[in-house]
């Protein structure tokens, strides 16, 4: 199902206190986008450390407040706009015990539902408005008019009025305009875990593999790196993929092109391809066994900063990354 603008009243907003756990990149943008979309404006109270973040709210003419426990007393929807990984503990320690059995949680994505790891009571409604979008662009689309891509569910209808209520939300943040599409935790979750993976690492592979076998046949650094990403061609080619269609976008290529392309898609082998999405589908996302080692990391390991350094430093071995590095350097660029 799809929902517009028409489909989604917002006189479930009315009168209710709306709290943002969070003032990040969704928090704010989501935040200012409600306040203005209600007339009269909701009231909205921000809840975050204080920090940076805090100032910014108070500047945006929010009220606020670090004192988790209350807020989440007073709070009607309750927008949980926090790291996915902090959410569990912050939840759970502090906003659970004092939250309403009426208030309505909305996550801006699927994880820690699906996952079961916030403790909710069952009177309460669980929903989920996950823009498809980052949140500098969720604020600039709001304010050019546009909607943005933006998945909804209802997790848990503990109410029995929770599909106004997500409705309401998701018109409310201005996401309707272009029309919301009804998904789940459950779907949400696979395809984001899933593209982060399985199909963008088997890309960055698959550019690693590019890159060194065609140095291998005497291609320089220079050529390389601005044939395969630098000259933004691979960026041109998904813009058009999104306006055109996928398939479609080729015919902006030569014929020599689209033939090797279209030739190539069909020849090139995916046994293993196909064999590996399964087992990374089933095995790291749907049974919870990538969130299991995601969240241990900061619990009884090295921490996650601690590992993506690690990470980054592997990352940056590779001899397509070694080669960037001369390049960028050679041209003077960062
Ligand atoms: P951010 O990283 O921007 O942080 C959100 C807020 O959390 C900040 O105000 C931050 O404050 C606060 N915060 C961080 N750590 C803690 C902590 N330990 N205790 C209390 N507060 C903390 O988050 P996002 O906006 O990116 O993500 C929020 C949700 O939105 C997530 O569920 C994410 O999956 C989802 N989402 C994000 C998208 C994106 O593009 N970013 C797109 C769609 C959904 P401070 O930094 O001051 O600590």
């Amino acid at each position: 199902r799809l929902f517009y603008d028409k489909n989604c009243p917002l006189d479930s907003l009315k009168g209710k206190t709306i709290v943002f756990i969070g003032y990040g990149n969704q928090g704010r943008a989501q935040a200012l986008n409600l306040s203005e979309q209600l007339n009269p404006a909701p009231k909205i109270i921000i809840a975050n450390i204080r920090d940076s973040y805090s100032s910014r709210a108070e500047r945006d003419g929010f009220g606020f407040t670090s004192d988790w426990m209350q807020v989440a007393a007073e709070a009607d929807v309750l927008f949980l706009l926090v790291p996915d990984q902090v959410q569990p503990k912050l939840f759970n320690d502090s906003i659970a015990p004092s939250l309403k059995k009426s208030a309505c949680i909305v996550v801006a994505s699927g994880y820690n539902v699906f996952y079961k790891y916030l403790n909710i009571a069952d009177s309460n409604d669980i929903v989920m408005v996950a823009p498809r979008m980052i949140g500098t662009s969720v604020r600039s689309r709001y304010e050019s008019g546009e909607g943005f891509p933006c998945f909804v569910s209802v997790e848990q209808n503990g109410t029995g009025k929770a599909w106004d209520m997500a409705l309401a939300l998701s018109r409310g943040i201005g996401a309707t305009k272009g029309g919301v599409i009804e998904s789940s935790a459950r779907e949400e979750t696979l395809m984001d875990l899933f593209a982060e993976q399985a199909l963008w690492p088997t890309i960055i592979a698959t550019f690693n593999e590019a890159y060194s076998t065609l140095k291998g046949l005497g291609c320089s650094d220079e050529a390389l790196v601005h044939e395969m990403w630098m000259s933004k061609e691979p960026a041109e080619i998904f813009e058009k993929a999104a306006e055109d269609g996928f398939v479609k976008q080729l015919v902006h290529h030569s014929s020599v092109s689209q033939y090797g392309q279209l030739k190539g898609s069909f020849e090139v082998d995916t046994t293993a391809i196909k064999k590996e999405f399964k087992r990374i589908a089933e095995e790291r996302v749907l049974n919870g066994a990538f969130a299991k080692e995601f969240m241990s990391l900061d619990k009884d390991g090295p921490g996650v900063e601690k590992k993506l350094e690690e990470l980054y430093a592997k990352a940056n071995e590779s001899e397509l990354a070694k080669g960037e590095a001369r390049v960028r350097e050679r041209l003077g660029l960062k």
